[in-house]
C-alpha cells in the first residue's frame, strides 16, 4: 500500500468567520489595526464565552452546593457541568478536577499540600531550567520549608531537555519532579509522558504545568501519568480567574486540605472534622462559579474546532513566521527546528535593541507581543539573554499579522539607525 499524505486536520468554518468570534480583534491600536500576537500570555476570549458568563448572572447566579431552591440548582448544574466538561477534555474523572484561580495556584496548593507531608530535611525536588516561575517559586518555599534542595536539569543548545542529566538526577533519588508540558519562551513540547514514567519509577512524585500544552495538544493526563497535571483558563481562550489542579485520585484521596472553610467539610463539631470527599474537600468557600461557567464554554468552543486543527493552524502559522525571522541577520530565534516537538511560540533577540524597546515600538504598528524575561529568569540565563520578545500564536492568526510583526521589526532597526 501507498502510504498516502495525510493533509493536516481542517477548522470547521473560515479564519474570517472565528475571527468574527472575537470583537477585540476588529480594534484599532491608533490609526493600525490590531495584530494579537501574545496569545501565550492571554488569548483573547470568544462571544460564546462571554454570553455564557453574563447569561450565568443575568438568570442563574446563586450559591452553588447550599440551596434547594431553583437557581442554587441551575448554578450547581452548571459550576458541576463544567467540571465534566474539564474532566473530559484531560482524561479524567471528575472527582480528580479541582477549581483553583489560575494555573499558579494549582502549582502552590498542590506543592504546598504534598510537601508538607511527603519532603523533609535533604530531600530534592527536580526541576528543569525551562520552568516558568509559577512552577519553580512553589517549590523553592517548600524547600525552604522542609530544608529540601532543589536540582536542576539543564536546556540543551536546541532548547530541549538534557535527558542523561534528566536521568542523573532521578539517580539523585528525588521526591519529587515537576517539569512543563510546553515551555513559554522555546515552544519545546516536552515528552512528558517518557519523563514522568521515568520519575515514577525512581520513586518520585511528578507534575507537570500545562499552561501553555492545553490550548494546543490534545492531553489525556491517564497518558502522561502524572500525579498533578495544572492548567489555566485565560490561556485557553477562557476567562481569568479560573484554573485547574488535576491530582489523581489515589493521591487526592490522602492528600490534607490546602484550606478549611464551608464546602469542604462533610461534618464540623467542637472536637472534631471530617472533610468532604474530592473534588470538595479541596474547593473551601464560595468557588469561581462564573469564570468556571466560562470554561467549560471554552473547551466546548474549542473542542467543536478541533485541537489538532487549532495545532495545525498555529504550526502553519509558526513554519511562515520561523523563515522569515531567521532570514534577518539580526535576529536570533530560540526553540527547536519545526517539527513534532515544536509550538507556535516563537521567542527572539533583536541585536541592538532592548526587547522593551522593540514591543513599544511594534505597539505603534498595532503588534502586540510580549517583551522582557517571560517569568523564566532560570532561562534567560541559560541562553545569555537579559530579555527576550516573543511571539505567540492562537486559531486566529493570520499570516498577514506575521508580515505586520516582521515590517515593525524592520522599522525598529530604522528608528535606531541600524542597518534594516
Ligand atoms: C502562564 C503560565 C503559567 C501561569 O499561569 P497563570 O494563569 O498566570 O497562573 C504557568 N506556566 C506556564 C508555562 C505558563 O505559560
Amino acid at each position: 500500500m501507498t502510504a498516502v499524505p495525510s493533509s493536516p486536520p481542517a477548522l470547521p468554518r473560515s479564519i474570517d468567520l472565528i475571527r468574527s468570534e472575537f470583537p477585540i480583534l476588529g480594534r484599532q491600536i491608533g490609526d493600525r489595526p490590531l495584530s494579537y500576537l501574545d496569545n501565550s500570555a492571554t488569548a483573547q476570549t470568544p462571544n460564546c464565552v462571554v454570553d455564557a458568563m453574563s447569561d450565568y448572572y443575568r438568570t442563574s447566579n446563586a450559591n452553588v452546593h447550599r440551596g434547594v431552591h431553583t437557581l442554587s440548582e441551575e448554578a450547581t448544574g452548571l459550576y458541576e457541568g463544567a467540571r465534566d466538561i474539564v474532566a473530559e477534555f484531560i482524561g479524567a474523572d471528575r472527582r480528580e478536577v479541582i477549581f483553583t484561580r489560575n494555573a499558579t495556584e494549582a502549582v502552590n496548593v498542590a506543592a504546598q499540600a504534598w510537601c508538607e507531608s511527603h519532603l523533609g530535611p535533604g530531600d530534592r525536588i527536580v526541576l528543569t531550567e525551562m520552568e516558568h516561575h509559577s512552577n519553580i517559586v512553589p517549590w523553592y518555599l517548600a524547600a525552604r520549608r522542609a530544608g529540601a534542595t532543589l536540582d536542576w536539569v539543564p536546556v540543551d543548545d536546541e532548547g530541549r531537555i538534557d535527558r542523561e542529566a534528566f536521568t542523573r538526577a532521578l539517580g539523585r533519588g528525588p521526591k519529587a519532579v515537576a517539569v512543563t508540558h510546553v515551555s513559554n519562551v522555546l515552544g519545546t513540547l516536552n515528552p512528558v509522558g517518557d519523563l514522568v514514567a521515568e520519575a515514577r519509577s525512581a520513586g518520585a512524585m511528578t507534575l507537570v504545568d500545562g499552561a501553555q500544552a492545553t490550548p494546543r495538544v490534545k492531553v489525556d493526563v491517564k497518558e502522561v501519568g502524572a500525579d498533578f497535571y495544572v492548567f489555566t483558563g485565560h490561556k485557553l481562550y477562557g476567562p481569568t480567574g479560573i484554573g485547574v489542579l488535576f491530582g489523581r485520585r489515589e493521591v487526592l484521596d490522602v492528600l490534607e486540605p490546602f484550606e478549611g472553610g464551608g464546602s469542604m467539610i462533610s461534618k464540623v463539631g467542637r472536637e472534631k472534622i471530617t472533610f468532604a470527599r474530592p473534588p470538595a474537600k479541596f474547593e473551601a468557600g464560595t468557588p469561581m462559579i462564573a469564570e468556571a461557567v466560562g470554561l467549560g464554554r471554552a473547551v466546548e468552543w474549542i473542542n467543536e474546532l478541533g485541537l489538532d486543527a487549532i495545532a495545525a493552524r498555529e504550526r502553519a502559522l509558526l513554519d511562515y513566521a520561523l523563515p522569515k525571522l531567521d532570514e534577518l541577520p539580526w535576529i536570533t530565534t530560540f526553540g527547536p527546528a519545526p517539527g513534532p516537538d515544536r509550538e507556535g511560540i516563537v521567542s527572539f533577540e533583536v541585536e541592538g535593541i532592548h526587547p522593551h524597546d522593540i514591543s513599544e515600538i511594534l505597539d505603534r504598528h498595532g503588534v502586540a507581543v510580549r517583551a522582557g524575561h517571560h517569568c523564566a529568569q532560570v532561562l534567560m540565563e541559560r541562553l545569555g539573554v537579559p530579555a527576550l520578545t516573543r511571539a505567540s500564536f492562537a486559531v486566529y492568526n493570520t499570516e498577514e499579522e506575521v508580515d505586520r510583526l516582521v515590517e515593525g521589526l524592520l522599522d525598529c532597526r530604522r528608528i535606531f539607525g541600524l542597518e534594516g
